[in-house]
């Protein structure tokens, strides 16, 4: 019995998120025929769940210089040629009201189920076709140079094929390995992965001391291997979050030194001496609680810092407490892992593609792009920015 026919495309585009929509339908307006394959139930989960239903889909500032990758160069290419001011004129052009949070974060007044309904108009409108339910069970590279995909759908075949398959981040939302996999096929080297953009969990004393702190929050700065973000830290059960935590946990690995400053922006020895010129008689926890969470103050005070009328204090002393203030250190332990990650840093290694258009070294024809390459950013716009760029680049070159 002879196996039924492939059917044929120019394109075919495993994964219908971010990257892998926005590469089909800048394809698809090029005139390619192009097809996506996704094995969830619906396009786009990660976009629909993104920025707490309202989809930070861009940043203003995005610069090279806010991502990480074993290459920082790699990702140049692609962010100049496809900048946030791009995407902005798609969503204008969609008639999507957003607004600017902070630092260039841009968000949809109303809900991301835009984004992705302006992703699927312009791919139907581009001549694109999306099967979703649709697992690949292999992938072949025939003699002729196709890629023959084996799915639950059937067999497709087509000259190009571009793997936008994403990360590890939350498995119960379709993310796979898969990408991994498919680039170690080709000969592709993966560097290791490990989740991004992830509350951290304590052990130990640190985590009795603070778990039942959890729901306080405050500004600090969060410093680890030369990086520092200043935003909110969120004290949870099992550790600590916010946008502080999430930023520096991409520079985090355990056993590396973790500082935060709970006063940012502020001189803290300053303070401390004006307190003991101004308010002699009072504790510090006093004072404390007055530039603090009042709860976070008391604790400090329990274990790092001996509370006592400021008057006391001698001028070494103070010299320390505002050196911890400056300068506290907290041992995490670990991540929360892919569960609650909202990235995947490591990935398909940029010293086999090409920045410009995205394509494998090594197998003509082949394309990665968006999370599942090692390219990652940072928290605020930048990892839709870098989905969008690296797929348009691939869409641009498609079928070259
Ligand atoms: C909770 C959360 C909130 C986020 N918020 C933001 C934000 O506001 N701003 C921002 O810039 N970034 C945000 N991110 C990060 C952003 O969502 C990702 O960086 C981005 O979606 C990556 O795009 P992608 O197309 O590469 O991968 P994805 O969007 O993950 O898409 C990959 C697609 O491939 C499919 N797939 C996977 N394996 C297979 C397989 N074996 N066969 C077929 N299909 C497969 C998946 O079902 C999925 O549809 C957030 C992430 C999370 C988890």
């Amino acid at each position: 019995m002879t196996a039924p026919p492939s059917t044929s495309c120019d394109a075919l585009v495993i994964g219908a998120g971010a990257a892998g929509l926005m590469c089909a339908l800048t394809a698809g307006q090029r005139g390619l025929r192009v097809r996506v394959l996704d094995h969830a139930n619906k396009v786009g989960k990660k976009i629909l769940m993104s920025g707490g239903g309202r989809c930070n889909f861009t940043n203003t500032g995005t610069t090279p210089a806010n991502y990480l990758s074993a290459n920082p160069h790699f990702c140049k290419s692609a962010l100049a040629r496809y900048t946030p001011w791009h995407f902005i004129e798609l969503v204008e052009r969609h008639g999507i009201a957003y607004h600017e949070k902070e630092l260039g974060q841009l968000f949809c007044d109303e809900s991301s189920k835009q984004i992705v309904a302006m992703l699927l108009a312009e791919c139907a409108a581009a001549g694109v076709e999306i099967r979703t339910h649709c697992a690949i069970e292999r992938v072949e590279h025939t003699d002729a140079g196709r890629f023959r995909l084996h799915t639950a759908q059937g067999r497709f075949e087509a000259p190009s094929l571009v793997v936008a398959s994403g990360g590890l981040s939350i498995p119960s939302m379709g993310a796979s390995g898969f990408g991994y996999t498919l680039a170690r096929q080709f000969g592709h080297a993966v560097l290791p992965t490990r989740a991004g953009l992830v509350p951290l969990t304590l052990s130990g004393k640190h985590a009795e001391r603070l778990h039942d702190l959890a729901g306080v929050a405050l500004p600090v700065e969060a410093r680890c291997n030369g990086m520092a973000f200043r935003s909110f830290l969120l004290v949870t059960h099992r550790g600590i979050s916010g946008p502080a935590i999430l930023q520096i946990s991409n520079y985090w690995q355990p056993g590396d030194d973790l500082r935060l400053d709970l006063l940012p922006g502020q001189d803290a020895e300053a303070l401390l001496r004006e307190w003991q010129h101004a308010r002699r008689d009072a504790e510090l926890k006093t004072l404390l609680a007055e530039v603090l969470p009042k709860r976070f103050a008391q604790r400090l005070c329990e274990h790092w810092i001996a509370s006592k009328p400021l008057r006391q204090y001698t001028p070494r002393e103070l010299e320390g407490i505002a050196a911890l203030l400056r300068d506290w250190p907290l041992v995490a332990s670990g991540t929360e892992g892919y569960r609650t990650a909202e990235v995947t840093l490591g990935g398909v290694d940029t010293d086999g593609l090409s920045s410009s258009t995205m394509m494998s070294r090594h197998v003509p024809g082949l394309h990665f792009i968006g999370e599942v390459v090692d390219v990652t950013g940072w928290l605020g716009g930048y990892n839709f920015q870098w989905a969008w760029a690296s797929g348009h680049a691939a869409g641009h070159a498609l079928g070259g």
